[in-house]
This record gives C-alpha cells, sequence and structure tokens, in this order.
C-alpha cells in the first residue's frame, strides 16, 4: 500500500540525516524526490506545491542551525504530510439504534465494505443486519446474501423487488432489535438526477445516523470532485476508501477527501472481510515512514548525524588534510550563512576585520562553486588526491580548465581556497564542527588568520 511513496518519504528523511550540510542542493534534491512521488501517487500538483515551498522556506530558516535545523526539517515534513492526510475521525456507534448508509458509484465497493464493516462490528459485540438496497444490479442481493451467510451475518433483502423503499419498509418491523442496520445501496456510473433522488428518498424513510460515501483508492484525485458532488446531493458524513492495496493512487484519493473535508474513516486493503483497517492519519504516515511517531523520526536524524559528523570530523583530523570535494562544501557552507560579511557580523570582535569583499561577488558565488565542481570533476583521482600536482606541472592545470570549460584562474581559485583551509585545519582543527560549517571559534581564527586574503 503506497510502498513507493513511503520509500520516498523515508529515503527524503534519510537525505536529511545523512546531509553534511543543509544545503540548497541537498534541500533541492530532497524535495524534487517527494514530488516526484507524490505525484506519482496523483496527490494533487498545488498541495504538492505548497507542501515544497514550505520545506524550502523552513531549511532557509537562518536562525535554527545544526542538528536542530535537521530535526526541524523532519518534523515540517512530517507535519505537513499529516495536514495532507486530514483530520481523525473515528466511526463511533451510538447508544440508540445505529443506521449506517454506504452510497456510491459502480463498484467502488459498497457490498464488500458492508460486509467487512457487519464483521468488525459483530466482533466487537453488536447486533449487526444487513439490508440490500441495491434493485439496480441483477445480481448485488444474491451478492449480499452470500457474504452474509459466509460471514454469519443476517441479511434481510427481497430479491424480487424492484423498489428499495418497498424493501426497506417490508423489513422494519424486524430491524428494531440490532445495534447496526448496514444498508447496501445502488450505484450509478455517474451521480445522476435518477440517483441523487433515489439516494434522498431513501434518506428521509431510512433517518441514516451516519452516510458514508464508498470510493475506490484507483480514481485517485478524482475522489475530491466525486466526494464534493456527494456532498452536494445528500449529507455525508465520512468516507471508506477501498482497494488501497491494488493501487498506486491511494494517496491522491486520501488527499483529496482531506481537501473536502470528508473524513476516512476506514481503509479497504483487500478482498477479504477482514481486509479493512480504521484509518488514522498519524498512524498512517508513521507506518509509511516505516517506524514509530515524529520523535523515534528525530531521535534517527540526531544520532546519524552525530555520528556520522564525528566519523568525518575524526577521519579529517587524524588526516589533517580537506579534500577538494570538501573545500567546496566548507564554502558553500559558509555561503549559505550568509556570507563572510554575515559570519563576521555574528562574531563579537571580528567586524573590525578589514577583509574586502567585492562588490557582487557573494551572488556569483553559487556559480563559481559551480565552476569548482567541474573541475574536481575533470581531474583524475591522483590529482585529487595531491592537488600540488597541478601547481608543479601547469599543462595538468591547462588540461583541466580546458577539459571543466573554465579559465585556468578558477583552478587556481579553488587550489587557493584549498590550501587556505588546509592551513587552518592544521593550525588546529578540534573542535570544528562539520555539521554547521566552522564552529565559531574556529570561524574567528579562520577570519583573523586569513581576513585579509579573503576572496568570496
Ligand atoms: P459495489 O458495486 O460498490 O457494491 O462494489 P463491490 O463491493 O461489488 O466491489 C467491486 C469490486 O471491488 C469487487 O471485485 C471487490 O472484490 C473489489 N473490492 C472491494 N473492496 C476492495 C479492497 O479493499 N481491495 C481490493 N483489492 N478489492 C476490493
Ligand atoms: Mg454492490
Amino acid at each position: 500500500m503506497l510502498e513507493k511513496l513511503g520509500e520516498a518519504i523515508r529515503k527524503a528523511t534519510d537525505k536529511i540525516a545523512n546531509a553534511l550540510f543543509l544545503d540548497k542542493d541537498v534541500v533541492d534534491s530532497i524535495v524534487r524526490d517527494l514530488q516526484r512521488a507524490l505525484i506519482e501517487a496523483d496527490v494533487n500538483v498545488s498541495l504538492v506545491k505548497e507542501l515544497s515551498d514550505k520545506i524550502k522556506k523552513s531549511a532557509m530558516d537562518e536562525r535554527i542551525k545544526g542538528v536542530e535545523k535537521k530535526e526541524h526539517l523532519v518534523k515540517i515534513l512530517h507535519d505537513e504530510l499529516l495536514r495532507l492526510l486530514g483530520e481523525h475521525k473515528q466511526l463511533k456507534l451510538l447508544e440508540k439504534q445505529n443506521r449506517i448508509m454506504l452510497v456510491g458509484l459502480y463498484a467502488s465497493g459498497k457490498t464488500t465494505t458492508i460486509a467487512k464493516l457487519g464483521n468488525w462490528f459483530a466482533k466487537r459485540g453488536k447486533r449487526v443486519a444487513l439490508i440490500g438496497l441495491d434493485v439496480h444490479r441483477p445480481a448485488a442481493k444474491e451478492q449480499l446474501m452470500q457474504l452474509g451467510k459466509k460471514n454469519g451475518l443476517n441479511v434481510f433483502t427481497n430479491i424480487e423487488e424492484k423498489d428499495a423503499l418497498k424493501i426497506w419498509k417490508e423489513f422494519e418491523p424486524k430491524l428494531k432489535d440490532y445495534d447496526l442496520i448496514l444498508v447496501d445501496t445502488a450505484g450509478r456510473h455517474s451521480l445522476d438526477k435518477e440517483l441523487v433522488e433515489e439516494l434522498k428518498e431513501l434518506n428521509k424513510k431510512i433517518k441514516p445516523t451516519e452516510t458514508i460515501l464508498v470510493i475506490g483508492a484507483d480514481i485517485g484525485q478524482a475522489a475530491r470532485t466525486q466526494a464534493n458532488e456527494f456532498k452536494k446531493a445528500t449529507d455525508i458524513s465520512g468516507v471508506i476508501i477501498t482497494r488501497m492495496d491494488s493501487t498506486a493512487k491511494g494517496g491522491g484519493a486520501l488527499t483529496a477527501c482531506a481537501e473536502t473535508k470528508a473524513p476516512v474513516y476506514f481503509i479497504g486493503t483487500g478482498e477479504k472481510v477482514n481486509d479493512i483497517e480504521e484509518f488514522n492519519p498519524n498512524s498512517f504516515l508513521s507506518r509509511l515512514l516505516g517506524m514509530g511517531d515524529l520523535q523515534t523520526l528525530i531521535e534517527k536524524v540526531k544520532s546519524v548525524t552525530e555520528e556520522k559528523s564525528q566519523k568525518k570530523i575524526q577521519k579529517k583530523l587524524e588526516e589533517g588534510k580537506l579534500t577538494l570535494e570538501d573545500v567546496v562544501e566548507q564554502v558553500r557552507s559558509m555561503n549559505s550563512m550568509g556570507g563572510f560579511d554575515k559570519i563576521k557580523s555574528m562574531i563579537p570582535g571580528l567586524s573590525n576585520i578589514n577583509a574586502k569583499i567585492p562588490e557582487g561577488a557573494l551572488e556569483n558565488q553559487e556559480a563559481k562553486l559551480a565552476r569548482w565542481e567541474h573541475i574536481i570533476k575533470s581531474m583524475t583521482q591522483e590529482e585529487k588526491e595531491n592537488p600540488e600536482l597541478l601547481e608543479k606541472q601547469t599543462s595538468r592545470m591547462a588540461r583541466i580548465a580546458k577539459g571543466s570549460g573554465v579559465a585556468t584562474s578558477d583552478v587556481r581559485s579553488l587550489l587557493k581556497q584549498y590550501k587556505l583551509l588546509n592551513e587552518v585545519i592544521k593550525s588546529g582543527g578540534a573542535g570544528m564542527d562539520m555539521s554547521e560549517g566552522m564552529s565559531q571559534k574556529q570561524m574567528m581564527k579562520f577570519a583573523k588568520k586569513f581576513g585579509k586574503k579573503m576572496r568570496f
């Protein structure tokens, strides 16, 4: 059931947990994956866009940093998905007699669901009766009788009678001892005038305590129109979505119902009588995510992040060396913090350091980082491990510049940044917090030492 969507959401949370820096690229790629999966599950595009925008906005919230930022992002992701799934409403039986009428189009799963609900409440000690009022499909009443027999449920219907109201009147006196009467009605290909009239008539006579719309999950987000139309025609108190097991579009059906504010009471998850579950958005989402609740999720993000960044710092410090890729990452993370000017203003005593930043340079930063990445891709493994080789042999530099379509000055600037950052590491990398670029202490050291040379 929605396996692909679940997998995509789990991947997204893993990406958040594993990212060394939650920069724009990481967030964009997470959002892209999610969008693809949600749209594949037939969730409405504008809902998907809304969710994406919220996630992006929250990821760029500069007030939150480090692991907390990751927790925050996972929480937003969780809450937004939960919001998409709508409110939780349980189908509760009343003390007096309950009359639940199931309505819906042809083959939406009404009759099957009647048997499932009958069985569900009978197991919970209720005296249940099923009444077959589908006078349109010749085999409909037999189907209900068979299902009743198979599951030990009492069924009332009249095979010969073509008038649904007459069947109701015939059996009404016999129904008074039951706690729950489940009414099976006829469907149509679409909600036409005839069906509306029939539902209104039945409504008047039966006075259902609940009228439940049955929708097949395979119609996906078209459930929105269907739910709205039925709501207009009659008093719908809730929805049951069937065939959640056999389509990838269930996400669309669920979110569309949430949009129309029609609470989903149950979902059908198979053809057998026990294949029915109460729908609880919270536990449904937990299952999609493949873990307990939000707290478990946050704990996971925390521990993965801590473990990962610790391991990485450890390794870096032992080697006393950052790779070229690390350099790009570092500069990108400083950039996402707002560049050197911003960093300066955040650290007391640093604002008087005279690091000249050429005007407009920050806007070019992303383009420059992208060029750096191209450069790294054009390098051989040997060169990546020993960038010093490039300075020794300028032919290498020329080859790389040509191969990556950049100027040799770009290659030089990457090398310069590389040396600069490695000097910082050597001058005492301890206490460096890789999960958010550098620590303040580190940054201060860095700025003091290299402030004048900094060129962003
Ligand atoms: P009705 O015309 O609305 O009464 O629909 P039915 O109850 O006759 O069901 C139509 C078809 O959907 C039947 O083949 C059922 O077996 C099937 N069906 C109903 N609910 C589910 C479900 O939750 N999962 C699956 N896989 N099939 C279902
Ligand atoms: Mg039926």
